[in-house]
């Protein structure tokens, strides 16, 4: 046999990373203190590098998807498919997340008095809509890059692009070094990337082995449900959408996505998985000059898993408490919860701090967040896995529609 018959693909190592990884962290079930200390910090060295490229890559990226898109009336035609696709499945998002956690509402006790007294969950960071969205424009160039901010680095990036192509000939030079800029970002993300097996088995192992004995009872339940939730998501809508919009066959999109999908679901980063998620996108025929606008875009402003996970997580810390939504409050989850996962960050954990902008709008006690901190990873590691399968369909969906109108140019 042919040596390079023998050698086994990523996508395949990655699965196996995370088999080992759910195995090994089976066996150090009675031992979480020696994973924390030895495992863990070998993924965290891999989210390390994937985090220290997420600046670079957006920036290259989106300014190089921006130049590459040629006019700035494309930029805006193609911008604003986007942002209402995200937008219209974000809010399906939260429907599905509502009409299955109150499907189920009925197996929630409200906790006791004492319970609910020892709660405590510093919620100061949770900003208001209004602070969402001043946030997003930038005072500094250089503030939001240092701090990873990504919906302002967004909208700079956009501009560095706007303001090289209304540059005419004068541009071409600087949109020259862009482009090779993002060339050799990108071979750097090749690099990081060969070793996300590794970091795929030391976070899953760490996850399995701290979380094992925590996922009893009424936790299990929700968690359960957030994840009936995001299948559903994935089958009806994002089946859907790839089926009828981007006339791709589901199954070919499900191999073609889940290195991506994996790497989201262990790293529990948007962020981290955007370089995955452009070569997978690129890889199932998305065009290269879209995936570069809209996955970066997407990884932040678009997470339908953390839209999915903040409407059943609000349903049921109201039920902790003893509050019934009513439909009033349940469209004020909607809405909220669709700005909120604008606002949250494609990071690790981002998603429960800004769950505490949904409770606080339909006055929901914020304290109510400790009940399910302990278990965020879960419920974090599949709504990170939609979020970035969200913005691929959409890459994939907006590839179609480019390809489209070339051809209708061309048939001219
Ligand atoms: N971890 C998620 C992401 O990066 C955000 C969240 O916490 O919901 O997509």
């Amino acid at each position: 046999m042919e040596k390079s018959k023998r050698k086994l693909s990523l996508p395949a190592w990655i699965f196996i990373g995370m088999v080992a990884g759910i195995l090994a962290g089976l066996a150090f079930l009675k031992i979480p203190e020696f994973t924390d200390e030895w495992i863990k910090p070998i993924g965290t060295i891999y989210i390390n590098l994937l985090k220290f490229l997420v600046v670079p890559v957006v920036v290259c990226s989106i300014t190089a998807g921006v130049i590459s898109l040629k006019d700035l009336k494309r930029v805006g035609s193609v911008g604003v498919k986007t942002f209402i696709y995200y937008m219209f499945t974000t809010a399906l998002a939260v429907v599905i997340g509502l009409v299955i956690v109150n499907l189920f509402k009925g197996a929630f006790q409200p906790l006791s008095s004492t319970e609910l007294g020892d709660l405590a969950y510093e919620a100061a960071e949770a900003p208001s809509v209004m602070d969402v969205i001043v946030g997003i424009f930038p005072d500094n160039l250089f503030g939001p890059m240092v701090s990873a901010d990504m919906l302002p680095v967004i909208v700079i990036a956009i501009f560095f692009g706007a303001g090289i192509l209304a540059a005419g000939e004068r541009g071409k030079k600087i949109g020259a070094l862009v482009e090779d800029m993002n060339e050799v970002v990108m071979k750097i993300m090749m690099m990081i990337i060969k070793i996300t097996p590794i970091g795929v088995f030391c976070l899953m192992t760490n996850v399995v082995a701290v979380n094992g004995p925590k996922i009893v009872g009424t936790l299990a339940l929700v968690i359960g449900i957030a994840y009936l939730s995001y299948l559903i998501h994935v089958v009806v809508v994002y089946g859907l959408s790839v089926r009828f919009l981007s006339g791709m066959n589901p199954i070919k999109f499900a191999k073609g996505i889940y290195p991506a999908f994996i790497c989201a679901f262990t790293t529990t980063s948007s962020n981290a998985t955007l370089p995955l998620n452009i070569e997978c996108c690129n890889n199932m025929g998305a065009e290269p000059e879209i995936s570069s606008f809209v996955l970066p875009l997407g990884a932040t402003i678009n997470m339908d898993g953390t839209a999915i996970y903040q409407a059943v997580a609000t349903v049921f810390i109201a039920a902790c408490y003893g509050m019934n939504l009513t439909i009033g409050d349940m469209a004020m989850v909607v809405l909220t919860a669709t700005l909120a996962s604008v606002g949250t960050a494609g990071v690790s954990g981002a998603g429960m701090i800004m769950l505490a902008m949904v409770l606080t709008s339909i006055g929901v006690p914020v304290e109510g967040i400790a009940i399910i901190a302990g278990v965020d990873k879960l419920f974090d590691m599949g709504r990170t896995a939609l979020n970035i399968t969200g913005d691929a369909t959409c890459a994939l969906w907006i590839s179609k529609l480019e390809r489209n109108k070339k051809a209708k140019v061309a048939a001219k």
